[in-house]
């Protein structure tokens, strides 16, 4: 992009997703935001293109014939610092390429620390999330590791919402796994308390990101905060909920209470979990009994490590979770289960942004909108991404790396 002329691009002959379908089947950006969603003979007849060809303009024309146009993908849970360390300090994983996250369509992402808040910090999360940042993606993070009392830079939950900018919540909080501090519902609901008014004073959504275990109680403290406090419910969002079958029957349950559940890519039973719930299975019974997937997201809790522990809880193996999973569930989905596109696109798009309170800045495809667009393949393959206006992967090859890339 030529630095002394407004750049953009029009993405024309897709079927374009806002995540709805649309009639229309062109798209312009303009510097970084979303300038118009309709049809292309509105765009032809604005002049842009000749503004372009005059050389007003820096304009790039994309065709995306036989292709989808849909928002960038907004993945909350992303270990972007590393994770992992569960088998000792050589399975530290390290931290993320910028391309990883661009070629798997990904141009909003939260950025979690996970198990291990010690050799590990929050600061350093903060560091990387920024580093992203400035390579070209929107980034924020949640505060905290597994445990309660947990992990912070400022000392507490509170301040670190109300100071540090792209602090969003508080996680991910370990309940009912052999890795959580094993808390008790009152110091469950204490944090949340932290985020609550942090949120409110710092105007964020103040989410406490829980993770769940295979533990036999599942989501059981978190009903206990609800029942017991004055707590909204739209505070907690627990993810892995499709790791067992009762916890993702607990987790209807907390989703017919109005809670958001978030499902965990790469998660099911031909995978080595035993007993879970493959996320396209998950998708189809949860629009059978709610008509929609409104308040389910998906989420590829990438770049963290894959430990596997024996019967006796000893590590037998380990690797590093890949963020392009969520897009291939959304592709199982349609071809196992037969289900729409336009039903499952927002999983990973307008509604995680819409509890992470950036909608419609984020998630969705309308004019004023962030230039985030992803064009895919009608086997969604990603082949084109654009994130703030700017053309980051294009026929599937990355045209901007990160620094050390
Ligand atoms: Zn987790």
């Amino acid at each position: 992009m030529d630095a002394s002329r407004l750049g953009g691009m029009i993405i024309e002959g897709g079927e374009v997703y806002t995540p709805e379908r649309i009639g229309g089947n062109c798209l312009a950006v303009l510097g970084e935001k979303i300038a118009y969603v309709g049809e292309s003979e509105l765009v032809n007849a604005s002049g842009m293109k000749q503004m372009a060809r005059s050389g007003l303009l820096d304009i790039e024309e994309i065709d995306a014939t036989g292709c989808y146009v849909v928002p960038g993908f907004v993945d909350a849970h992303v270990h972007i610092a590393g994770g992992g360390g569960e088998g000792g300090f050589h399975t530290r994983t390290p931290e993320i390429r910028f391309t990883a996250l661009t070629l798997a369509g990904i141009t909003t992402v939260v950025g979690v620390l996970g198990v291990d808040g010690v050799t590990r910090s929050v600061a350093g999360l903060l560091a990387k999330a920024r580093a992203l940042e400035q390579e070209g993606i929107t980034t924020y993070i949640y505060t905290g590791a597994y445990e309660i009392p947990t992990r912070t830079i400022t000392g507490n939950v509170r301040s670190d919402l109300v100071l540090i900018d792209k602090v969003i919540g508080v996680g991910e909080i370990a309940i009912s796994d052999h890795r959580s501090a094993q808390p008790e519902t009152f110091d469950l609901a204490r944090l949340a308390a932290e985020a609550r008014v942090g949120g409110l004073l710092g105007g964020k959504p103040g989410i406490v990101h829980l993770h769940l275990g295979r533990g036999a109680r599942g989501l059981k403290p978190l009903f206990e905060v609800l029942d017991q406090t004055d707590l909204p419910i739209s505070q907690f969002v627990p993810t892995h909920i499709n790791r067992t079958r009762h916890l993702f029957e607990q987790a209807k349950e907390f989703r017919r209470r109005g809670g958001v559940i978030d499902l965990t890519a790469g998660v099911g039973p031909d995978l080595g979990e035993e007993g879970a719930v493959a996320p396209a299975a998950a998708f189809a019974e949860l629009l059978t009994e709610f008509g929609s997937l409104d308040g389910v997201t998906i989420s590829s809790d990438g770049n963290g490590s894959l430990p596997t522990f024996d019967e006796h809880g000893e590590l037998v193996d380990i690797g590093v979770g890949p963020v392009d999973l969520t897009l291939q569930e959304l592709y199982r989905a349609m071809t196992e289960m037969h289900l729409p596109l336009e039903k499952l696109l927002p999983v990973i798009t307008s509604n995680p942004a819409k509890y992470l309170k950036l909608y419609p800045r984020k998630g969705c495809l309308a004019p004023g909108s962030d230039g985030d667009v992803v064009v895919l393949t009608k086997d969604l393959k990603v082949r084109d991404v654009v994130a703030k206006g700017r053309l980051v992967v294009r026929n599937g090859k990355p045209l901007v790396r990160g620094t050390f890339e």
